[in-house]
């Protein structure tokens, strides 16, 4: 799962983008909304949605195969 700004909520303080230590989220100043900047780096620790007064953020799978992969990889450790 990777986040996602609902941009018609997101009133551009920027909460969650000091929260995330990923560094994934950046502010878009053109439309005074933070972005996902990096998709491929965002994991999953919720952080932002944590910080954001506005509970702006939700989750979504972005990459289909790399959440099956991830899975996997859970289900290995479980297994080991
Ligand atoms: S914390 Fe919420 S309202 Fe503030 S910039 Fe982030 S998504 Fe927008
Ligand atoms: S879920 Fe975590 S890693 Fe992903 S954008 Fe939010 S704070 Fe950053």
């Amino acid at each position: 799962m990777v986040a996602k700004i609902e941009k018609s909520v997101c009133n551009g303080c920027g909460l969650c983008i000091y929260a995330c230590g990923e560094f994934c989220l950046d502010f878009d100043a053109v439309r005074y909304k933070a972005h996902l900047a990096k998709p491929r780096d965002c994991i999953d620790c919720r952080h932002c949605a944590y910080a954001c007064p506005r509970h702006a953020i939700t989750f979504v799978i972005a990459d289909v195969e790399r959440f099956l992969r991830r899975e996997g990889r859970k289900k290995e450790a479980r297994q080991n």
